[in-house]
């Protein structure tokens, strides 16, 4: 058990305030977590703010340099990191495997090479002389993430972030207070120069203190709408760009001619991965009327067949949810849906998990579109199947949303499921699978978001475009 630390100016120090980090699975106290005070962020953003100059004018490859070997150190940890935050949030490890071992250092190596080939200046010809359109890091980014990825949805910030010659202030989630600090690790074996990643937790009090700081030019949000409107109205009251990553209430499209069998099998991780804690999350099931009864009993049977358990067992599919108050949202919503539609399956605390913030895979049949369970996110392992009657009124009821962050289709004619997933509107769709691509924008559309990150657009993100109009030939 350790006191809670800070990373600032390339320095650990003792947190002022902090907060206690608990395993999921057992209730037990895994350590301490800093809770950002005032002064502490604000010399967070003063160390962010003195090292932007250096690092802004430190040539692209140098950059690209330092990420690799960030990434090298980061790679060293994965099998420690790995099963810190499957002890910090109950995600399964064989999940936690990719999202948290692997995939921050394939993030750092991915736009470290994006700089390779991504041209700083771009020259265009002008009516009179030319104009040299340039790409210039926007400056002190504060970076806000949630605790359900939380190696994963960091790196999706500091990677373009840092690679676009920013420097950054990363306010991690309390809950996952100790992971975070591993980057801090990895940023001082790669030597990377103080001040260019800054690492501090806290909750929402920490967060609005830095969202509004006047020493910083970015804010890049991941969390739920609630917070992320708040962060929004902050943002343009200050005309500060912002990036929000925000919640979702995707549809999983089961087309007439779908093979439920491997449909099912999609469905485990488009449906259920990390216990339902996943913003992407197909849980509004669509089922054709002709179906739908063999639709409710193939999920039923998933949901009744996956082992509930510990995280840390590489056989679990579903562990705890990341904390009590969690926990009690997800059975707050049974509790609706048991009045709102047909419970046939789960629907409780599963009897043998004496300790842990558990639930057990839960799905409601019955639904309409129009209920609360089909149109709030619960952010647990709770599916609603809801009937539909044409193509038209699947695509129809997938876009009767608040959100429109992800989904998918399910079809053997691919072309025909591509089709259906052109007419959803949403920034995300996968047809037969959900898979995020490290090469291809992420992120939503309506509540769900604002902006994009991963891929080329992700680095755009973190780039303002200057344009320097000439008189004369270019050279
Ligand atoms: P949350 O919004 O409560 O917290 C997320 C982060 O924001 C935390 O670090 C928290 O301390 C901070 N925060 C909260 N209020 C704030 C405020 N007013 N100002 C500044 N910072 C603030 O969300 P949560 O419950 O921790 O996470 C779950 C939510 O995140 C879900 O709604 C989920 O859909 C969403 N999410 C979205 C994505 C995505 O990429 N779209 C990914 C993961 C999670």
């Amino acid at each position: 058990m350790s006191t809670a630390s800070v990373f600032i100016a390339g320095q650990f120090r003792d947190a002022a305030d902090s907060i206690a980090v608990i395993e999921a699975a057992t209730e037990e106290q895994l350590g301490f977590g800093a809770a950002a005070t005032e002064s502490e962020i604000d010399d967070a953003v003063a160390a962010a703010r003195a090292a932007l100059p250096g690092w802004r004018s430190t040539p692209a490859g140098d950059r690209a340099g330092v990420l690799r070997l960030m990434a090298e150190a980061l790679q060293k940890r994965a099998a420690g990191t790995l099963e810190l935050c499957s002890r910090e949030n109950g995600m399964p490890v064989r999940l936690s495997k990719g999202a948290n071992g692997m995939f921050p250092a394939v993030l750092l190596r991915y736009y470290a090479d994006l700089l390779d080939t991504t041209e700083q200046e771009e020259v265009r010809p002008a009516a009179i002389g030319h104009t040299i359109v340039r790409r210039e890091p926007v400056g002190v980014v504060a970076a806000i993430t949630p605790w359900n990825y939380p190696q994963a949805l960091a790196m999706m910030k500091i990677a373009p972030a840092l690679a676009a010659g920013c420097t950054m202030v990363l306010k991690a989630a309390p809950e996952t207070a100790l992971d975070a600090l591993i980057f801090a690790e990895a940023a001082q074996e790669a030597g990377l120069p103080a001040g260019v990643l800054n690492v501090i937790a806290g909750g929402p009090q920490s967060g609005a203190y830095l969202v509004s700081h006047p020493g910083v030019d970015k804010v890049a949000f991941t969390g739920s709408t609630a917070a992320g409107r708040i962060i929004a109205e902050t943002c343009g009251r200050l005309l500060r760009p912002v990036t929000l990553e925000l919640g979702g209430k995707s549809a999983a499209i089961i087309l007439d001619d779908a093979d439920l069998d491997a449909t099912v099998k999609g469905l485990r991780s488009a449906s259920f991965v990390n216990n339902g804690q996943t913003c992407h999350l197909s849980s509004r099931i669509l089922a054709p009327r002709a179906r739908y009864a063999e639709v409710v009993d193939a999920v039923a049977a998933l949901a009744d067949g996956l082992v509930v358990g510990d995280p840390l067992q590489k056989s679990t599919d579903i562990g705890p949810l990341v904390s009590r108050r969690q926990q009690q949202r997800v059975l707050e919503y049974i509790d609706v849906g048991r009045t709102e539609a047909k419970l046939v399956a789960g629907g409780s605390v599963p009897a043998d998990q004496p300790r842990g913030w558990f639930v057990s895979p839960t799905v409601f049949a019955e639904v309409d579109n129009s209920a609360r369970i089909a149109q709030e996110e619960i952010f647990g392992p709770v599916l609603t199947v809801i009937p539909y009657a044409s193509d038209q009124e699947a695509v129809d009821i997938a876009n009767d949303s608040e959100f429109g962050l992800g989904g998918t289709v399910w079809s053997p004619d691919v072309d025909r499921a591509t089709d259906i997933a052109r007419r959803v509107h949403t920034g995300t769709i996968g047809v037969n699978e959900y898979q995020l691509d490290v090469n291809a924008p992420f992120g939503g559309v309506k509540a769900s978001g604002l902006g994009r990150e991963l891929g080329p657009e992700g680095l755009a993100a973190y780039q303002a475009i200057k344009s320097i109009y000439r008189v004369g030939p270019s050279a």
